[in-house]
This record gives C-alpha cells, sequence and structure tokens, in this order.
C-alpha cells in the first residue's frame, strides 16, 4: 500500500490521478488531497476519498470546507494556507506525492518533498523551470525519486536506457526530440493572432487540461518549458533537445541513438497513462486508457516548428544559454502575461513581448543558490512583466 498526498487535486491532473487511483484502492491510499478555491470539488473527493487532510490555498474558504464536511459526518481534517501545503507534502506516513499545482504556487511544497526524500511524480513542470538547480540538488542529496508525469518526459524516461545515469553519450544517445501537437493556431493566418480570444487559445485540439497550460499550449512556451524541463530532468543541454511538430499527439516524444535507432512511446493522448506509469514504476497497471488504435490513427505527421509563429520557443532556448536566473524570469513573466491575456489585458501577441521584455531588463548573471534566492528573481521578474504590461496600455 503507498500513501498519497495530492497537490492540486482538484485540477485536470488531480482529477486525472484520482481517476487512476480509484481503479487500484487496494495499492494506493488519499492521505492528503490539496487544492486552491474549489471547494465543491475538494468536498466531493473528501467525501469519496476519506483522506486524512484536506487543504484549501485560500483561508477564508477552508472554514466553508470544513463546515460542509462535519455537517456531512466526514473525519478528514481541514487545513489551509501555504505551510499547510508544505506539511502535507512532508508527512512522515506519506510515500509518493503528486505535485500538479499549476505555476511558481508549486515550487515551495514540491521542493519539500524533495527534501522530505519523497517519491515525486512531476507535473509542476513551472517548479523545475524556476528552481532547477535548487530542486535537483534537493532531490539528489535527500535520496528522493523524480519520475515525470508531463507526457513527453514521461515518453523520454520510457524511451531512455533503464540504468541512464544523467550521461547521454555513455548511453549512446544522440538526442532527444520533444513532440508537440502545434496548439489551436499552428496553421491560423499569422495577421489573425493578435485577435485571438481566451476561449480560442484554450480550446487544445488534442489535450483537456488547465487554462494555464492550455495558453502555454498555444503559445508554444509549453514545449519551451517542457525543453527547460527535459534538460534538468535528464542532464541534457539545450542543442541536443528538439522539438517536433507532431499534430496528431500520438507519438509522445521520442530518444535518438547512436546506432540509428529511434526508441518513442506511443499512445493515445490521455494524461493517465503517464499518471499511472509513474505511480505503479516499475510495474505497469491499467489506467483506464483506451488501447492505440493503429489503423485509426492510419497516419501520423511532423513538422519543423516556426520560430516567427512561436516566438517563445527561441525565449525558452535564450533562458537556457543565458543560465543564472534567466529561466526564472522567463517562467514568472509568462505566468504574469498568461494571466493578464486571460483577463483581456493583453493580445495573445504581446504575451512575448511581456516576457523578452522582463529578460532584457533583468540580468541573467544571478546566481540561484536558494528557494529564497529563486523567490526573489521570482518577484523582481513579476514587477517588470507587470510595469511592460502598463506602460504598454498607457
Ligand atoms: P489546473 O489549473 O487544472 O489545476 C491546478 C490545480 O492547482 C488545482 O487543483 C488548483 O486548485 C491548484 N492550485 C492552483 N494554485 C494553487 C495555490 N496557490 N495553492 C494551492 N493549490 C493551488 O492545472 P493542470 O492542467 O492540472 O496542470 C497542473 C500542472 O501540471 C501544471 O504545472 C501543468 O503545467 C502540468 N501539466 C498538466 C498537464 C495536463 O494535461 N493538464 C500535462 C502536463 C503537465
Ligand atoms: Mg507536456
Amino acid at each position: 500500500m503507498q500513501n498519497l498526498t495530492i497537490l492540486g487535486s482538484t485540477g485536470s491532473i488531480g482529477v486525472n490521478t484520482l481517476d487512476v487511483v480509484r481503479r487500484h484502492r487496494q495499492s494506493y491510499r488519499i492521505v492528503a488531497l490539496c487544492a486552491h478555491r474549489q471547494v465543491e470539488r475538494l468536498f466531493e473527493q473528501c467525501i469519496e476519498f476519506q483522506p486524512r487532510y484536506a487543504v484549501l490555498g485560500d483561508r477564508a474558504l477552508a472554514a466553508a470546507l470544513a463546515a460542509r464536511l462535519a455537517a456531512a459526518s466526514c473525519p478528514t481534517e481541514v487545513a489551509s494556507g501555504p505551510e499547510a501545503l508544505l506539511r502535507m507534502a512532508e508527512l512522515p506516513e506519506v510515500d509518493v506525492v503528486m505535485a500538479a499545482i499549476v505555476g511558481a504556487a508549486g515550487l515551495p511544497p514540491t521542493l519539500a518533498a524533495a527534501v522530505a526524500g519523497k517519491k515525486i511524480l512531476l507535473a509542476n513542470k513551472e517548479a523545475l523551470v524556476m528552481a532547477g538547480a535548487v530542486f535537483m540538488r534537493a532531490v539528489h542529496q535527500n535520496g528522493a525519486t523524480l519520475l515525470p508525469i508531463d507526457s513527453e518526459h514521461n515518453a523520454i524516461f520510457q524511451s531512455l536506457p533503464s540504468d541512464y545515469s544523467g550521461n547521454l553519450s555513455e548511453s549512446g544517445v544522440l538526442g532527444l526530440f520533444l513532440t508537440a501537437s502545434g496548439g489551436p493556431f499552428r496553421t491560423m493566418a499569422l495577421a489573425d493572432l493578435d485577435s485571438v480570444s481566451p476561449e480560442q487559445a484554450c480550446a487544445h485540439p488534442n489535450w483537456v487540461m488547465g487554462q494555464k497550460i492550455s495558453v502555454d499550449s498555444a503559445t508554444m512556451m509549453n514545449k519551451g518549458l517542457e525543453i527547460i524541463e527535459a534538460h534538468w530532468l535528464f542532464n541534457v543541454p539545450a542543442d541536443k533537445i528538439e522539438v517536433v511538430i507532431h499534430p496528431e499527439s500520438v507519438v509522445h516524444s521520442l530518444v535518438q541513438y547512436a546506432d540509428g535507432s529511434v526508441i518513442a512511446e506511443l499512445g493515445n493522448p490521455d494524461m493517465r497513462t503517464p499518471i499511472a506509469h509513474a505511480l505503479a514504476y516499475p510495474r505497469r497497471i491499467a489506467a483506464g486508457v483506451e488501447p492505440l488504435d493503429l489503423f485509426q490513427v492510419a497516419s501520423l505527421h511532423f513538422e519543423r516548428p516556426d520560430l516567427e509563429r512561436f516566438p517563445c520557443l527561441a525565449l525558452a532556448y535564450r533562458a537556457l544559454s543565458e543560465g543564472g536566473c534567466a529561466s526564472t524570469t522567463l517562467n514568472a513573466a509568462n505566468e504574469v502575461a498568461v494571466q493578464a491575456f486571460l483577463e483581456g489585458r493583453i493580445a495573445f501577441t504581446t504575451i512575448h513581448l511581456v516576457i523578452a521584455a522582463a529578460m532584457d531588463q533583468l540580468p541573467a548573471t544571478k546566481v540561484l543558490d536558494s528557494l529564497a534566492d529563486v523567490l526573489a528573481a521570482d518577484r523582481m521578474a513579476r514587477e517588470a512583466a507587470e510595469q511592460f504590461i502598463i506602460a504598454k496600455a498607457c
């Protein structure tokens, strides 16, 4: 029996995780469910899974959840605030932490899970992008296990040799291909991108996801963040990570070997596959995913990304080559820009300008050696991005 904390249980990844757990109640027990503001969904999850703890990031809403649970005679204890999230990630009785909070808010509890030496199922790519060196050091020093949930990284993990130790050439690996769907605007006329709405940006052709990652997929910043994520997870330099647009989202990523072999993981686009893979690793369990029907898929397409259409991809490569705090700046400015776009304050095509402006303004040379350093760099980048947006509106 493995005991789980789910950070971000009410989101798209959280709900999919609970769906896999529901199929294997004899093997996984939910100890803590954590969310931000979705009282109703968290209440329902508590009734079904009877966790020991439920946490809401928003303190005001926690009292409402506690009252509803008490009225339903559910014994789950309710806590709130960022420090409660940290506690849930470190609980001694917890073996596995699903890190599925979206954005920078997920970093402190995910890092706490690493320091506590947990098995971490990492969906929250922003944590690794903003704090790569600090996070990986915590994982290694504390004997934590890091398993990727992002479908591309999970595919690469499955396609690398099982004894891969972070040295590409020793394993006979030439490089990685990260596949990308190209999002909803892959073929739209460039001139029309200025006026796309948040609803259009969130309507992903193949995956159903939270709002932030959906907009990131439309700008392809999601792939940019994933390049940086792959760099840290697999210790691979940027020039060995190539992005290939693959509109069907059936090949989830590939590893190219020196002998000419290319090994890939294929499947229907359903996040329950990587979640079940990481939960049970190294075993295999049913995920509730339909088997891939190759005859229905029939053909697969691959194309090179157009950097004029997707300038965020170039910004991610720039962040990796600058090093220092550049990826932290990129991630924070992107979060601010995506939020401003969702609120109708900036155009879709301004998102990359906000990020570039923050990166131009803040020197990348700053070395980030602790969580406090990372959070300070994150704050400065948010301010720079916000100022650019305000100045642009005037
Ligand atoms: P989502 O918006 O659907 O859910 C986010 C979750 O985080 C919710 O449960 C929300 O309550 C919680 N949350 C947000 N802010 C919080 C805060 N301050 N304190 C506590 N909880 C907070 O997002 P999602 O699509 O599930 O994505 C989650 C993470 O997984 C993201 O980092 C995303 O990039 C990554 N990811 C998602 C997918 C996918 O298919 N959805 C695929 C790959 C990676
Ligand atoms: Mg992905």
